[in-house]
C-alpha cells in the first residue's frame, strides 16, 4: 500500500475533465468510491459518494450493488428533498438487483425511523440488456444497457443522442420544397442514434471485446483496476480489468476505435498517481496515447 495518499485517495475531492460528450466530475478509486457526474447530460453513473454537485442531476445509473458504487443512492434522493428539489430523480438499476435494492432502501428508511405509512420508494427504473430507454427528462438521450462480467451481476451502458436527420434523397432540396413535401405527407427525415458515451462499470477486461461497439462512442469510460505485469491473474480472479486487456482491445480494433477520449477509472488504491501515469505512458500504444485520460 502506498503512503502517498494525497488527494487521489480523497473521495470527496473531485477530479474534473472536459470530455467530448460532457464534462466529467467525480471520483473513482477501487474499493474507496466511484461516482461520475456528466452535468451537461443531466446524468450520473454510480453514487459511491454524493457531493452537493450531484444533487441537481436527475438521472442516476447504478452499474452494480457493490457498496463503494451504490451506498449513496438514497443520500442523493434525500439530499434533493432536503434542498427542495421537487422533481423526482430517476434511478436506473439492473433488473437482476432491483428487488435487493428496494429491500435495502426500505430497511435504511426504517433504520432512520421513517414510519411504514410515510415510506415511499424513489423512482427506480429496472433496466435490461439490449433495450433502449429514453432518459426521463432528456428524451433526446437514450440509454442502452449491456451486461458485463464482474464478480456480481453488473452492467455498463451506452448513451445515444437521438436525432432526426433529413433523408439523403432530400439533401439538395430548398426549405420551401421540404415544407411542400411535408404538407403532402412525405416522411422527409430518418431517425439517427449517435453514441455519445459508453461506460463499462466494474468488469473483466474481456468485457470490452464482448461489446466492441463501445469503441464507437465519442467517449468511453472503462475501469483499469490493475496495472502491473504480475497482476493479470489477480485481475481475473477479482473480476476486474488489467491494463493489458485494454491494450489488447485497442490493438485488435485499431482504426475501429472511434472514441475521441477513453477515460480510465477505478485504479487500485495501492498505486500512486505517479505510478499510474508512468505505467500508462509506458504501455499505451503510441497511436492511442493522446486519447487516453487517467481519471485521477
Ligand atoms: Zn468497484
Ligand atoms: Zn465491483
Amino acid at each position: 500500500m502506498t503512503t502517498e495518499n494525497r488527494y487521489i485517495h480523497n473521495a470527496l475531492k473531485q477530479v474534473r475533465i472536459h470530455a467530448a460528450c460532457s464534462s466529467i466530475q467525480g471520483f473513482s478509486i477501487s474499493g474507496l468510491s466511484t461516482y461520475l457526474q456528466f452535468p451537461e447530460m443531466n446524468f450520473c453513473v454510480d453514487m459511491g459518494e454524493c457531493p452537493l454537485t450531484a444533487t441537481p442531476i436527475d438521472h442516476v445509473f447504478l452499474t452494480h450493488a457493490h457498496g463503494d458504487h451504490a451506498r449513496c443512492i438514497m443520500r442523493h434522493n434525500s439530499l434533493r428533498k432536503m434542498m427542495g428539489v421537487e422533481r423526482d430523480s430517476v434511478y436506473y438499476v439492473p433488473e437482476s438487483i432491483c428487488e435487493g435494492a428496494k429491500a435495502w432502501i426500505k430497511a435504511e428508511a426504517m433504520f432512520e425511523g421513517v414510519s411504514e405509512t410515510k415510506f415511499r420508494y424513489p423512482e427506480i427504473e429496472p433496466v435490461t440488456a439490449g433495450t433502449r430507454i429514453p432518459l426521463r427528462y432528456r428524451k433526446d438521450l437514450v440509454l442502452e444497457p449491456f451486461e458485463v462480467r464482474h464478480s456480481v451481476p453488473a452492467m455498463g451502458a451506452t448513451v445515444l443522442l437521438h436525432k432526426k436527420k433529413l433523408k439523403d434523397e432530400f439533401l439538395g432540396k430548398s426549405a420551401n420544397e421540404i415544407i411542400e413535401l411535408r404538407k403532402n405527407g412525405v416522411e422527409v427525415t430518418r431517425e439517427v442514434y449517435e453514441p455519445q458515451l459508453s461506460f463499462m462499470g466494474d468488469c473483466l477486461g474481456e468485457s470490452l471485446l464482448d461489446h466492441p461497439d463501445v469503441f464507437k462512442s465519442k467517449v468511453l469510460v472503462t475501469e483499469c483496476t490493475f496495472l502491473d505485469k504480475d497482476e493479470e491473474q489477480m485481475a481475473f480472479k477479482k473480476g476486474h480489468t488489467h491494463l493489458s486487456s485494454i491494450v489488447k482491445a485497442l490493438n485488435e480494433l485499431g482504426d475501429g476505435v472511434k472514441c475521441e477520449q477513453i477515460v480510465l477509472t477505478h485504479f487500485s488504491m495501492k498505486y500512486s498517481e505517479k505510478h499510474i501515469l508512468d505505467t500508462l505512458a509506458k504501455n499505451i500504444p503510441e497511436k492511442f496515447k493522446e486519447r487516453i485520460v487517467a481519471f485521477v
